[in-house]
């Protein structure tokens, strides 16, 4: 590591008590040290805001850590927009970051709700009492931002605590994959399987990404097996179920399904107060109740986009020098992510659109009197998810369908009953219902 670097390090060690974790990954982090002369210390930072921020908030705190750090006293330059770094700092991030547990992510911190608990209380289960044959592989699916990567690494962090003894290893598909990759390159597959395969837990993140890497699905097989015969826990994460995993081998689908298969579903509003009120208080702030509601009441994605938004505001609050969280800036800050995150509405006529989008059919087909055959199909499904997914009546959506009730009720129970069993359908339903949910 060059002198700069070094000093760099020195002085953020210098910063971090100073500051609170949300200014410190908002404003600190993002700094680079690019130059250091007999005089000066230039710094980059991303952006004019960034600039703004550290030039107006940080910089007699910056100056005064650089000369604890120092032991001497530098002019401080802050230049904006290195726009290599953005890019640089992003492709540096997976050989940087080892994947080791993260020691943030436990149970006590995890806000368990009715679209996770199951989730939780086999993820709990796994670590108190590992490779219990039902439980071996825990195989945990659901959508992006909604505590998979979480709960993987509390299981280890809470097993390590408990026999700091053991092996765990936490990684991801990628990683693996690229790990093996590597190792056939530089004959070291010995090494790679030994990591891999001597271990009391091992943890693998986004396996759906496995999906298209036919040597890593192999390796991954023999490295399921030996553990498992072994009795060691395997604990698996996807966004979707393995048996709605294209390219997925189906040796590797069926093992994935052999032990517990737990879904995430996107939190309900309880659980989005539970969520926000605790992320809230984990930065030491209070909001109004009704900025909470507020915030409960138009973000409904994800966890992340609701940690998104609690930071968000705190980092305007850091703008505007201001500790008090008034609901003018809670929506200031919030309008703009507002704006990319899926709110419209639902209706039937969305539902229609996206099903003939989805199977390249003309506008207006699935209302149409007509009873084509290639169009029974997608109508059927169309009107089994407006009942399942919105909950609308069968009369209702006979009408929007140009359809009697009793046509709906018969179109909804035959999906239904297609559903157990046809791997497909389930396949089409669950990308249908992403569409309509993104649109
Ligand atoms: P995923 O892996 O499913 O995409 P993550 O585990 O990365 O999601 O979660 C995204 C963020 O939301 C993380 O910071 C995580 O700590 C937080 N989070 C997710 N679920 C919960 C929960 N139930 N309680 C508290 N924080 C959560
Ligand atoms: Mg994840």
């Amino acid at each position: 590591m060059n002198q700069l670097a070094e000093l760099w390090n020195r002085v953020l060690e210098e910063i971090q008590p100073e500051v609170s974790t949300i200014s410190f990954d908002a404003w600190i982090k993002p700094i680079r040290p690019v130059e250091m002369t007999e005089t000066t210390i230039r710094l980059s930072v991303p952006d004019g805001i960034n600039q703004e921020v550290i030039q107006t908030k940080f910089r007699s705190m910056l100056e005064s850590c650089i000369k604890l750090a120092a032991g001497r006293a530098y002019e401080m330059e802050v230049v904006c927009g290195n726009p290599e770094q953005r890019k640089a700092d992003k492709n540096a991030d997976p050989i940087r970051n080892q994947n080791p547990l993260n020691p943030k992510y436990s149970f006590e911190n995890f806000v368990v709700g009715n679209k996770n608990n199951l989730a939780y209380a086999a993820a709990l289960a796994v670590a108190e009492v590992p490779s219990s044959t039902h439980n071996n592989p825990l195989f945990i699916y659901g959508g992006s931002g909604l505590g998979k990567t979480h709960l993987l690494h509390a299981i280890g962090n809470y097993f390590l605590k408990n026999y700091p003894d053991k092996r765990v290893l936490y990684t991801t598909s990628e990683k693996f994959t690229y790990e093996l990759v590597t190792a056939i390159r530089e004959k070291t597959n010995q090494e790679f399987r030994n990591r891999h395969r001597n271990v009391d837990i091992l943890l693998m993140d986004d396996v759906q990404f496995l999906a298209t890497k036919e040597l890593a699905q192999e390796e991954l097989f023999h490295t399921f097996n030996t553990l498992y015969e072994a009795g060691k826990q395997i604990v698996l994460t996807s966004d979707r179920l393995p048996s709605e995993t294209p390219h997925l081998a189906d040796r590797l689908k069926t093992r994935f399904q052999m032990g517990l298969l737990a879904d995430i579903q996107p939190p309900d509003y309880e659980t989005r107060l539970a969520i926000l009120r605790a992320k809230i208080e984990e930065e030491y702030f209070t909001f109004d109740e009704e900025i909470v509601e507020y915030m409960a009441n138009n973000i409904k994605t994800n966890v992340r986009d609701l940690e998104g938004a609690v930071k968000r505001i705190l980092a305007y609050a850091g703008i505007e020098r201001t500790n008090t969280i008034s609901m003018g800036l809670a929506q200031k800050a919030l309008k703009e992510i507002l704006h990319t995150l899926p709110q419209r509405d639902i209706t039937i006529k969305v539902i229609i659109d996206e099903v003939e989008k989805y199977f390249r059919l003309p506008g207006g087909s699935l209302i149409a009197k007509r009873k084509s055959n290639d169009i029974v199909y997608p109508r059927h499904i169309a009107m089994y998810i407006a009942r399942e997914v919105l909950d609308e009546s069968y009369p209702r959506i006979g009408e929007e369908f140009n359809r009697d009730h009793t046509t709906v009720m018969t179109a909804v129970k035959k999906i239904r009953e297609n559903l157990s069993g046809d791997t497909e359908l389930s396949a089409i339903i669950r990308d249908l219902v992403e569409n309509i949910n993104k649109n």
